[in-house]
């Protein structure tokens, strides 16, 4: 019979964290494996619950959450949004401007398929979130990556920006506060941002999934609200900072001047209608999460369980010869760095199935963020302290003797 392949499409499309190095997890798990997994943004599972006021406003509104919505989403959780961004001085934003979604991952996909012809190119941030890239090169745009410089507590290179704008730059994305990285961008390194978008009239995408998640005194500062002038796509949703990933419950903002975005717009809003909508009982979570108790303070204050977690993992790390972290002001990960001349690691795909096959630990490489060099690799904080202890204890010992 005739081969069933994937489409071409798919050929440069590459989601590690869900890749290879899981498969064989959930195999050793089959075998009886008890696995020490650091490798996913998953707050529930950790015993982070939801607040309880969403919890009751979704059971409560399921009886009238049986049909389908209107395609952007229903009006009392578009205007929260709104309202949200209002108050946090986004320019020119209105209830038609907000589109709620299974999560940020579908609006990512649809703003990308929404704006790529093949060959456009889309600045993203190295190390990223990648389902950007994926979703840029699915959309056949070409993913082209700037650097985030670790000297710099990971910033944005500017420089470096500004060298790989070409005429075929259609937009940039801003992952702020970062995944992987942990960093939460100064306003001056926005401002630089807004700068290059504007000189060579670039749309910026801002994804600010954990502007909430905020250590020690970062504050976070979106993009949308320092440049009034720019049109900009804001992502955000509750599977972090409210912790339901899985309801599947994001939203989109398109802020700043429209008029010449019309027909970019109008396609946005042929995907909202071709998916129908987003599951609608999630989205009945999105007014009551945005106004009422912000119980994630709770979380990231002094004598919050976030923030003691992200000390401990933090430290440790540091203490094991030839790794070295730089500590996250924002999010819920690490991603440290193995020094080449102690550590010297050729395949770090390699290097997280070793791990997990001699160690029974889960992390993500650092190639798997888009990161070019095979010398970092990511964890999250999310477990409790004992069990960030026994995990980064164990990665120690493993490093202590592993070699490529
Ligand atoms: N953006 C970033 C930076 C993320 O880290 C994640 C999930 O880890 C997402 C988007 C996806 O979020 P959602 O659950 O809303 O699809």
């Amino acid at each position: 019979m005739r081969a069933v392949t994937q489409s071409q499409k798919l050929q440069n499309v590459c989601y590690e964290i869900r890749g290879p190095v899981l498969a064989e997890a959930k195999r050793l798990e089959e075998e009886g494996h008890r696995i020490l997994k650091l490798n996913i943004g998953n707050p529930a599972p950790f015993g982070f619950e939801a607040p309880e006021d969403i919890l009751v406003d979704v059971i409560q509104e399921l009886p009238t959450a049986q049909g389908y919505s209107d395609s952007k989403g229903i009006l009392s959780a578009r205007r929260a949004v709104a309202q949200h961004y209002e108050l946090r001085r986004f320019p020119r934003i209105d209830i038609e401007d907000i589109y709620l979604g299974n999560g940020v991952s579908e609006l990512i996909v649809m703003a990308m398929q929404g704006l790529l012809d093949n060959g456009d190119e889309v600045l993203i941030p190295a190390p990223d979130y990648p389902l950007w890239t994926a979703a840029a090169s699915l959309a056949g745009g070409t993913p082209v990556h700037y650097v985030c410089d670790e000297q710099a507590d990971w910033a944005p290179d500017l420089d470096d920006i500004a060298r790989k704008i070409t005429d075929r730059t259609k937009a940039i994305v801003v992952i702020n506060p970062n995944n992987p990285t942990g960093a939460v961008y100064p306003g001056e390194v926005l401002e630089g941002i807004a700068d290059l978008a504007r000189k060579h009239q670039l749309i910026v995408m801002a994804d600010e999934i954990y502007d909430k998640i905020l250590y020690d005194d970062a504050v976070h500062t979106s993009i949308a609200a320092i440049a009034p002038d720019l049109f900009c796509l804001t992502f955000n949703g509750l599977s972090k900072a409210y912790r339901v990933a899985g309801f599947r419950s994001g939203w989109l903002a398109l802020s700043g001047p429209k008029e010449h975005a019309r027909n970019y717009i109008e396609g946005l809003d042929i995907l909202a209608n071709m998916r129908l909508c987003a599951n609608v009982p999630a989205q009945h979570a999105i007014q009551v999460a945005l106004g009422g108790y912000q119980s994630i303070n709770e979380l990231i204050l002094p004598g919050g369980r976030l923030l003691e977690q992200r000390n401990v993992a933090w430290e440790l790390l540091n203490q094991i010869p030839g790794v070295s972290c730089t500590k996250p002001q924002g999010a819920l990960y690490l991603f440290p760095r193995l020094d080449p001349k102690v550590h010297a690691i050729h395949d770090d795909q390699q290097f997280a199935f070793d791990l997990l096959r001699e160690q029974k630990l889960l992390v993500v490489h650092g190639t798997g963020f888009n990161w070019a060099t095979p010398d970092h690799f990511r964890i999250v904080f999310l477990p409790r302290v004992e069990e960030l202890e026994d995990a980064i204890g164990r990665l120690g010992k493993f490093l202590s003797t592993y070699s490529q």
